[in-house]
């Protein structure tokens, strides 16, 4: 039997990679019941398995992107949290997802004139348009949308445009990767630069179970930035089932009301599956133990 990367012996078992900030003494495993895709491309290791619990899920370099059972969640955090906040996006940057999911959430925001998604591997969109088509939805086809397949890292750095929100929907920052400069304070302060007055950058800072380190490494990068930092936490079974954190940063002096928030969920359109008012209000308790906020 031809042995597949990041399963077992037997194919039966997918072994999530080390993570970056993690203890090597713990992996995550999960039941495969089909190979659906193993490819390189000329960024990593794209794989798509059938997996009983997580639905179909896309795999880069052994590390879970994605999946079917709760993308809702990250991608509501990543995106919908952000546009409440906001309270009137128009247009949105998205720095990688090429899964389409970001944009399908961006979608959902009736004030949207504009959204541009800056890929850097035509091939991670290509395979799940064609393997794991529910988690765009359809949404890469919506006219309002501009794909441009590029190194977000490029972009910022020539582009003069302005956004409402800029979500870095990036994979891990693993020293050496295709995005790990864009975890870099450096970044952080060309990102402010394409940032309308108000707009808000949004990252993920990983399990802050498993990975703390990078919550707090990542906070005071953004503090030295920008002048609100705030993290808010979701528990996402694909991510290592622990609660994983999300970091929204802006510059503005404005305070927010409980009205300008009741105001941000009136421009989602839909029903959100995960942040209702409660899970919104609720994301951004952190509890002690963690030491991170
Ligand atoms: N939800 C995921 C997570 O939490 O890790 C992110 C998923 S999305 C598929 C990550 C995407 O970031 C990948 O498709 C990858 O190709 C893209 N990416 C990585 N580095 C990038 C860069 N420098 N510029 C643009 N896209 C990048």
């Amino acid at each position: 039997m031809e042995k597949i990367p990041n399963l077992d012996d037997n194919n039966e078992w997918f072994t999530e990679a080390t993570l970056p900030y993690s203890d090597p003494v713990l992996r995550i495993s999960s039941k495969i019941s089909d190979v659906i895709y193993d490819q390189k491309s000329d960024f990593g290791h794209v794989q798509i398995f059938d997996t009983p619990f997580y639905g179909r899920m896309l795999t880069l370099d052994g590390i879970i992107q994605v999946a079917e059972k709760d993308e809702f969640i990250y991608h509501e955090m990543m995106i919908t949290l952000p546009a409440i906040k906001h309270g009137n996006p128009k247009n949105i940057l998205i720095i990688g997802g090429g899964d389409g999911g970001a944009v399908k959430q961006a979608l959902r925001i009736k004030s949207v004139q504009k959204i541009v998604m800056v890929e850097i591997d035509q091939s991670v969109i290509d395979t799940c348009q064609t393997f794991i088509p529910s988690i765009a939805d359809g949404a890469l086809d919506d006219p309002r949308v501009e794909i441009i397949i590029q190194d977000g890292k490029d972009y910022i750095e020539n582009s003069t445009e302005q956004f409402d929100l800029i979500a870095m929907d990036l994979t891990d920052p693993i020293p050496g990767g295709p995005a790990a400069d864009l975890y870099e304070e450096s970044f952080y302060a060309q990102v402010k630069e394409r940032l309308s007055e108000d707009g808000f950058l949004s990252t993920h800072c990983s399990s802050l179970v498993i990975q703390p380190e990078e919550a707090k490494t990542m906070i005071p990068r953004l503090k030295n930035v920008f002048r609100n930092v705030s993290l808010h936490t979701a528990v996402i079974p694909t991510y290592q089932l622990t609660s994983f954190g999300f970091l929204i940063a802006n510059d503005t002096s404005k305070t927010m009301s409980d009205e300008d928030i009741d105001r941000g969920f009136s421009n989602i359109s839909g029903e959100s599956k995960y942040l209702s008012k409660d899970m919104f209000y609720a994301s951004s308790a952190v509890p002690p133990y963690l030491g991170i906020q």
